[in-house]
């Protein structure tokens, strides 16, 4: 961790992107440096996708003790795998207890940030139309916020609540109603488990069905959590444990190839799983994809093969022609009457700071940068867009981990070019766009050799279909971060 300000180091001011998990922590880190930062928030609260997402099931896949600030243990989980209430009161729980709340600026988007190439600052353009100036900008704005609503016809037309997940309708019928819902990636299946004895019937539109990665899920008993705040270590046991973080380097190590014996042991592992619970030959056929395990973001779950197999659930695997106002047809004819249609659609995963403007030297704009895809040097700073970090950007990591513990070392890859600010060893860095393109050829050249890129649809893929994330292992992520190139940084 970087050492307090003493003083004789230039006082940078910042501007924090977004209030949600990795927000919290930039403002954490700077809080503790004594440095002088707002964070500009858009919503009324704290929480990124932990405040937007309330979907019956909502559950993180990640162990709770695994998905915590490394330097924010929390004793309180109730359940091995936490839901996202619980989450959500995590974060809000943790910025006020470091006293970064006062310094979120809520209904505050920022619609516009530019650099000004003279004076080296970057001035923010917020709602309402103030204007902000700050030295450095650390967009942690988040990668699945804007939502995908699939442009299937008629949708408009739909008499019932008809509605995305990350915008749920508490007024839509579900209890004893007859419910659509359509996608089946994390979301779409949590939302099976949720509601399949609450409604009269669940119609789950599957495009493409997913392979399931069995898991198991247990609560945490008032004993249990007094163990918890009484020996921190057995936190921490499940933390670095061997059925976490061990299966997370083998899996990021089994990626960078798919036909390695990592992925190979994810695919036996999924087909067993769906082989053993699913025994009426038709469902099993429905509900077995046509592409590689761990293809699409593998979904874990406890309890979904239990529940799709309720009378209450139909799984329709046919496409849909429209959508009408009393339901759904499809283009076998078929007509599913619906009271409530949900959209577990997922997300535009391109977007990141957008539509935030934002302009670099010489006003050039990231959306000329990005024409092609997304990108930033390992996954943190673009060329000519100088003293602007990004936390969870373009190329980074993705997959069934921690993304806090992503943030967390890409912060601290931050602080050592921030620190070259602060002792005036430069006044602005940036990456040189000759090291960004040889990352980037790298990049892809190894994307497209990963699991992500074995012949499936899914949002991990850019526009040209080339896998969007990191692919390489977390270890080399790992060591990345741990220490900027700084020859490969323009230093002014
Ligand atoms: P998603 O994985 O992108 O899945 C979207 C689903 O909607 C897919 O089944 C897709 O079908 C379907 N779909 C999209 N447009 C459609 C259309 N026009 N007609 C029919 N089907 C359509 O979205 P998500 O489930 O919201 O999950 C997104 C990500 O959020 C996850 O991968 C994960 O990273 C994160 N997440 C995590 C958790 C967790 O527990 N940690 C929980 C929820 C979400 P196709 O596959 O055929 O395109």
């Amino acid at each position: 961790m970087s050492s307090v300000n003493n003083g004789s180091e230039r006082k940078l001011r910042y501007a924090v992107i977004g209030a949600g998990m990795a927000g919290v922590l930039a403002a954490i880190r700077l809080k503790q440096r004594g440095e002088d930062f707002t964070v500009y928030e858009k919503a009324a609260r704290l929480g990124g996708t932990w405040r937007e997402n309330r979907y019956p099931g909502l559950t993180c896949d990640v162990p709770a003790h695994a998905y915590t600030y490394s330097f924010e243990p929390y004793p309180e989980w109730r359940a091995f795998y936490a839901d996202g209430g619980e989450i959500q009161t995590y974060f809000e729980k943790t910025a006020e207890k470091y006293g970064v709340t006062p310094h979120i600026r809520f209904n505050s988007e920022v619609v516009s940030t530019a650099w000004d190439d003279e004076r080296q600052v970057w001035k923010l353009g917020l709602i309402g139309g103030e204007q902000v100036e700050v030295d450095v900008v650390i967009a942690a704005s988040g990668v699945l916020h804007h939502v995908n609503v699939p442009d299937i016809p008629g949708l408009d037309t739909f008499e019932g609540h008809a509605f995305h997940t990350a915008r749920w309708d508490d007024d839509a019928r579900i209890d004893g109603a007859k419910v659509g819902l359509v996608g089946c990636g994390s979301t779409g299946i949590q939302i099976v488990t949720a509601l399949a004895d609450k409604v009269e019937k669940l119609v789950h539109f599957q495009r493409s069905p997913q392979w399931i990665m069995p898991v198991e899920q247990f609560a945490y008993s008032d004993a249990d959590r007094e163990a918890f705040r009484n020996d921190p270590a057995l936190m921490d046991a499940i933390r670095f444990s061997d059925e976490y973080i061990g299966n997370v380097r083998r899996f990021t190590d089994g990626i960078t190839d798919f036909n390695s014996p990592e992925i190979k042991a994810v695919q036996d592992l999924c087909e067993q799983y769906l082989n053993a619970k699913i025994t009426d030959p038709e469902l099993r056929a429905k509900l077995t994809p046509n592409y590689q395990a761990a293809c699409k973001r593998l979904v874990y779950s406890w309890c979904y093969y239990d529940e799709v197999q309720k009378p209450s659930v139909y799984v329709e695997t046919g496409g849909i022609e429209r959508v009408e106002p009393k339901g759904v047809r499809m283009k076998d004819g078929t007509f599913h009457e619906l009271d409530t249609l949900i959209l577990a659609t997922g997300f535009k995963a391109d977007r990141f700071i957008r539509p935030t403007t934002v302009l670099g030297e010489g006003g050039r704009s990231l959306d000329d940068a990005w024409a092609t895809r997304p990108t930033a040097y390992y996954a943190v700073t673009i060329p000519e867009f100088p003293n602007f970090f990004m936390l969870n950007g373009p190329t980074g990591p993705v997959g069934n981990f921690s993304l806090i513990d992503i943030a967390e070392r890409q912060w601290d890859y931050i602080e050592q070019l921030l620190d070259l600010i602060r002792k005036g060893e430069a006044k602005a860095v940036a990456p040189s766009a000759a090291a960004h393109e040889d990352y980037e050829e790298r990049r892809i050249a190894a994307a497209k050799k990963t699991i992500f890129g074995s012949g499936c649809s899914s949002w991990y893929l850019d526009a040209t279909g080339v896998p969007a994330s990191w692919p390489w292992s977390y270890d080399a992520f790992a060591e990345a971060m741990a220490a900027p190139k700084m020859a490969d940084y323009v230093i002014s």
